[in-house]
Protein backbone atom coordinates (compact mmCIF):
# COMPACT_ATOMS: atom_id res chain seq x y z
CA UNK A 1 0.00 0.00 0.00
CA UNK A 2 1.32 3.48 -0.78
CA UNK A 3 1.75 5.59 2.37
CA UNK A 4 -0.63 8.73 1.63
CA UNK A 5 1.01 10.40 4.50
CA UNK A 6 2.55 13.58 3.50
CA UNK A 7 6.32 14.10 3.99
CA UNK A 8 7.42 15.64 7.67
CA UNK A 9 9.53 18.38 7.33
CA UNK A 10 12.11 19.63 10.67
CA UNK A 11 10.70 22.77 11.68
CA UNK A 12 13.67 24.62 11.91
CA UNK A 13 16.01 22.84 8.67
CA UNK A 14 12.97 21.85 6.78
CA UNK A 15 15.09 18.29 6.47
CA UNK A 16 12.41 15.71 6.04
CA UNK A 17 11.55 13.64 9.18
CA UNK A 18 10.00 10.08 9.57
CA UNK A 19 8.71 9.91 12.54
CA UNK A 20 6.37 11.83 15.08
CA UNK A 21 9.15 14.33 16.18
CA UNK A 22 8.90 18.28 14.86
CA UNK A 23 12.34 18.90 14.48
CA UNK A 24 15.43 16.20 12.60
CA UNK A 25 17.59 16.09 15.27
CA UNK A 26 18.16 17.05 19.44
CA UNK A 27 20.55 19.39 17.95
CA UNK A 28 17.72 21.60 15.88
CA UNK A 29 15.09 21.36 18.76
CA UNK A 30 17.67 23.24 20.96
CA UNK A 31 18.00 25.20 18.28
CA UNK A 32 14.72 26.50 18.17
CA UNK A 33 13.92 26.40 21.86
CA UNK A 34 17.17 29.31 22.20
CA UNK A 35 15.04 31.26 19.13
CA UNK A 36 11.67 31.46 20.90
CA UNK A 37 13.45 32.30 23.99
CA UNK A 38 15.67 35.24 22.62
CA UNK A 39 12.58 36.54 21.08
CA UNK A 40 10.97 36.79 24.69
CA UNK A 41 14.04 37.73 26.26
CA UNK A 42 15.55 40.74 23.88
CA UNK A 43 19.31 40.84 23.85
CA UNK A 44 20.92 43.41 26.86
CA UNK A 45 21.35 46.77 25.62
CA UNK A 46 23.40 49.54 26.46
CA UNK A 47 23.19 53.10 25.02
CA UNK A 48 20.91 51.22 21.78
CA UNK A 49 23.85 49.41 21.08
CA UNK A 50 23.41 45.39 21.66
CA UNK A 51 26.46 43.62 24.26
CA UNK A 52 26.10 40.37 22.52
CA UNK A 53 29.75 40.00 21.86
CA UNK A 54 29.94 40.94 25.72
CA UNK A 55 30.77 37.47 28.13
CA UNK A 56 27.95 37.06 30.19
CA UNK A 57 30.41 37.42 33.48
CA UNK A 58 31.27 41.10 32.43
CA UNK A 59 27.67 41.59 31.21
CA UNK A 60 26.82 41.10 34.51
CA UNK A 61 29.32 43.12 35.96
CA UNK A 62 28.63 45.94 33.88
CA UNK A 63 25.06 46.10 34.67
CA UNK A 64 26.04 46.26 38.12
CA UNK A 65 28.09 49.27 37.59
CA UNK A 66 24.86 51.00 35.61
CA UNK A 67 22.20 50.23 38.79
CA UNK A 68 25.00 51.63 41.12
CA UNK A 69 25.71 54.72 39.19
CA UNK A 70 21.88 55.18 39.18
CA UNK A 71 21.85 54.87 42.62
CA UNK A 72 24.49 57.50 42.92
CA UNK A 73 22.56 59.99 41.22
CA UNK A 74 19.68 59.02 42.93
CA UNK A 75 21.53 60.38 46.26
CA UNK A 76 22.35 56.92 47.62
CA UNK A 77 26.20 55.43 49.06
CA UNK A 78 26.37 52.67 47.18
CA UNK A 79 28.74 49.72 48.18
CA UNK A 80 29.45 47.05 46.10
CA UNK A 81 29.81 42.98 47.61
CA UNK A 82 33.49 42.15 47.53
CA UNK A 83 32.11 38.47 48.19
CA UNK A 84 31.56 36.61 44.66
CA UNK A 85 27.96 35.85 46.50
CA UNK A 86 25.46 37.30 48.72
CA UNK A 87 23.48 40.46 47.33
CA UNK A 88 25.43 42.53 44.63
CA UNK A 89 25.27 45.91 46.11
CA UNK A 90 24.49 48.03 49.70
CA UNK A 91 22.93 50.86 49.55
CA UNK A 92 23.05 53.27 52.54
CA UNK A 93 19.72 55.35 52.90
CA UNK A 94 17.66 57.10 55.64
CA UNK A 95 18.76 57.07 59.02
CA UNK A 96 22.29 55.34 58.42
CA UNK A 97 20.28 52.01 57.95
CA UNK A 98 21.58 50.03 54.99
CA UNK A 99 19.81 47.88 52.31
CA UNK A 100 20.69 44.90 50.02
CA UNK A 101 20.08 45.35 46.87
CA UNK A 102 20.00 42.46 44.11
CA UNK A 103 20.53 43.22 40.41
CA UNK A 104 19.04 41.65 37.85
CA UNK A 105 18.23 41.68 34.37
CA UNK A 106 14.82 41.83 33.08
CA UNK A 107 12.00 42.31 30.23
CA UNK A 108 8.71 43.19 29.38
CA UNK A 109 6.11 40.40 28.25
CA UNK A 110 3.99 41.30 25.64
CA UNK A 111 1.53 42.66 28.43
CA UNK A 112 4.13 45.03 29.07
CA UNK A 113 4.86 43.54 32.69
CA UNK A 114 8.28 43.62 33.51
CA UNK A 115 9.74 40.17 34.25
CA UNK A 116 13.17 38.82 35.60
CA UNK A 117 15.02 35.46 36.62
CA UNK A 118 13.30 33.82 39.65
CA UNK A 119 15.06 35.23 42.79
CA UNK A 120 15.09 34.02 46.45
CA UNK A 121 13.14 37.22 48.19
CA UNK A 122 14.48 36.41 51.52
CA UNK A 123 18.29 37.38 50.06
CA UNK A 124 18.01 41.08 49.28
CA UNK A 125 15.94 44.28 50.49
CA UNK A 126 15.75 45.73 47.00
CA UNK A 127 15.74 44.19 43.38
CA UNK A 128 16.96 46.17 40.78
CA UNK A 129 15.96 45.03 37.22
CA UNK A 130 17.83 46.69 34.12
CA UNK A 131 15.64 45.89 31.01
CA UNK A 132 17.46 44.40 28.78
CA UNK A 133 15.70 46.77 26.08
CA UNK A 134 18.69 49.16 27.83
CA UNK A 135 16.12 51.96 28.78
CA UNK A 136 14.93 51.72 32.09
CA UNK A 137 16.03 50.28 35.81
CA UNK A 138 12.65 49.45 37.79
CA UNK A 139 13.01 48.92 41.47
CA UNK A 140 10.98 46.76 43.65
CA UNK A 141 9.62 48.07 46.04
CA UNK A 142 9.57 51.66 45.00
CA UNK A 143 12.90 53.21 46.24
CA UNK A 144 10.94 55.90 47.94
CA UNK A 145 10.77 54.35 51.32
CA UNK A 146 14.95 54.43 50.97
CA UNK A 147 15.98 57.70 50.50
CA UNK A 148 18.08 60.14 52.72
CA UNK A 149 15.67 62.54 54.64
CA UNK A 150 18.17 65.06 53.97
CA UNK A 151 20.18 64.24 50.41
CA UNK A 152 23.60 65.83 49.77
ZN1 LIG B 1 16.49 20.11 11.54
Amino acid sequence: MISLKKEKKCCLCAKPIYNNLVYCSPSCRRKKRKQKLSLLRPSIHFNGESTEIISPGSLGAAVELIIAADLMFKGFDVFRALSPHGCDLIICGADKKCFLVEVKTGWKNPQGEIRYPKVRKDKFDILAVYLREGTQIAYFPSLDKFRKKDSL
